[in-house]
């Protein structure tokens, strides 16, 4: 038993240490306002996967309003780094591609350089070279023009899928070995990680901060401001069903809504079909009565626990339908009229 308490608390530990406090970093720096908006691709131009992939001509006219709109566009890693520095406040975006299928290099690529735009690729190391994925020559020729390569494991596997008593070893092991290859094939070590489909527990965050990655990709939609858990960063996707471009402007211009404490804090679905998300942020600036929150597939119900802190409480109307990963969104506009936006990702690892 004295060890079980031994390891908890060291959880307990590390799952502080990597959350700064609001008005730090973890440099402890004064956090500014800064914000980074960073989108996520997978497939270019192939129907045959609606829910991964992105219509090229979207990919364009999403590079092309980031460039004619004087976004500062970095990799993801870049990004990280100003969100840490003194540097001023600058509007941000960061363009990434998971998993490295070879649509990305024969029709994404292309348009990256048309537009000299950096993006990150994070790679899982098992398939690159097979069927569907890019072969190290294309990654290679990919660094040349300003792509980041990240890693992303190297199976690619529902980790969250394996007991506990062997996933952490395997996790840990996984990343070990992708930066091994990467670092063998390409002379790379890469500082910044991708969840696979963003699935993770609070361990698995750990493991990758103690791996010592810089920050790590997750999957649900939002914007990465200093101050926050870098190493669950979230971002907007790209596939089909949003990438028109109204849609694209719409979370080009969204702004954080800074959560300072959440129940439960970590995207583990509870028992039971409607699950209750608790959320606690400053609403100093806000139009709260202009609240909304939506419930992916379904009606969502919003209570205002405390007017002071504004601590609210996020339900579904009704039992949900059974999928592995579900959304709940909140978002509110602020006097300017510029939206904030908080999704939380219920995760239910017995669904296929
Ligand atoms: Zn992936």
């Amino acid at each position: 038993m004295p060890r079980f308490h031994i390891s908890l608390l060291l959880i307990l530990v590390l799952s502080c240490s990597g959350k700064p406090a609001s008005n730090e970093t973890m440099e402890g720096a004064i956090a500014s306002d800064k914000e980074v908006v960073c989108f996520i691709y997978h497939r270019f131009g192939d129907s045959r996967y609606p829910s991964t992939n992105t219509p090229v001509k979207d990919f364009e006219a999403h590079l092309a309003y980031l460039k004619k709109n004087n976004f500062q566009l970095l990799t993801f890693s870049e990004a990280i780094e100003y969100l840490k520095s003194d540097k001023p406040a600058r509007k941000t975006a960061v363009i990434t591609i998971d998993d490295a299928y070879k649509t990305f290099y024969d029709r994404g690529l292309p348009l990256l350089k048309k537009y000299n735009v950096p993006a990150t690729l994070f790679i899982n190391t098992k398939t690159v070279g097979g069927g569907d994925y890019m072969s190290w020559t294309q990654l290679e020729e990919s660094v040349k023009h300003n792509v980041e390569i990240g890693n992303h494991t190297h199976s690619h596997n529902f980790f969250l899928n394996q007991p506990a008593a062997t996933r952490y070893k395997t996790f840990k092991d996984e990343i070990e070995l992708s930066q091994t290859i990467i670092n063998e094939k390409m002379n790379i070590r890469p500082v910044i990680f991708s969840f696979p489909y963003g699935e993770f527990d609070t361990k698995m965050k750990d493991i990758v901060k103690e791996a010592g990655f810089i920050a790590a990709a997750a999957q649900n939609s939002g914007v990465i401001y200093s101050g926050g858990d870098l190493f669950e960063c979230p971002r907007f996707p790209m596939s089909e069903s949003y990438s028109a471009q109204d849609k694209f402007i719409e979370k080009a211009s969204m702004k954080a809504l800074r959560i300072s404490k959440r129940s439960p804090d970590d995207y583990i679905m509870p028992k039971g079909n409607r699950p209750t998300l608790t959320l606690t942020f400053d609403g100093d600036g806000l139009k709260l009565d202009q609240l909304q929150c939506f419930v992916q597939g379904g009606e969502c119900e919003l209570k205002v626990v405390d007017k002071q802190k504004v601590a609210v409480t996020l339900q579904a109307a009704k039992p949900m339908t059974k999928k592995r990963r579900t959304l709940y969104t909140i978002t509110a506009p602020d006097k300017q009229g510029v939206w904030h936006w908080y999704s939380h990702l219920w995760i239910d690892a017995a669904i296929d």
